[in-house]
């Protein structure tokens, strides 16, 4: 595998701040798909989402690798190299623990 990332030593072995975009549930918008940084754990929303928490996170914080939070996916994606990282171990959201007025599923 040629990877060019420098940043695999920032991966840590993060607990996921949220079951949801946690600027989106304290903001009350909606989101396509979720990421989780993998250097704190802080979950965010894809750049497909309205509000593209994940990259503002990234802007703010400086930390470089987010993985994607969706069950059954391993990639992650340093924002410094732009570079997709395959088979990245971390945490996947499982059953989602949603509250009772959760929206429907992004599918
Ligand atoms: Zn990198
Ligand atoms: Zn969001
Ligand atoms: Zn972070």
């Amino acid at each position: 595998m040629d990877t060019t990332c420098k940043h695999r030593s920032e991966v840590h072995a993060v607990t996921p701040s949220s079951w949801g975009c946690e600027d989106c549930l304290r903001a009350g918008t909606s989101w396509v798909h979720l990421r989780v940084c993998l250097t704190c754990g802080h979950v965010g929303c894809c750049d497909s989402s309205p509000q593209t928490h994940a990259t503002k996170h990234f802007r703010a914080t400086g930390h470089p690798i987010i993985r994607s939070y969706e069950p059954g996916e391993t990639w992650a994606w340093c924002y410094i190299d732009q570079l997709l990282l395959e088979g990245v171990p971390g945490p996947t959201r499982g059953t989602p623990k949603r509250p009772s007025v959760s929206k429907s599923p992004a599918l």
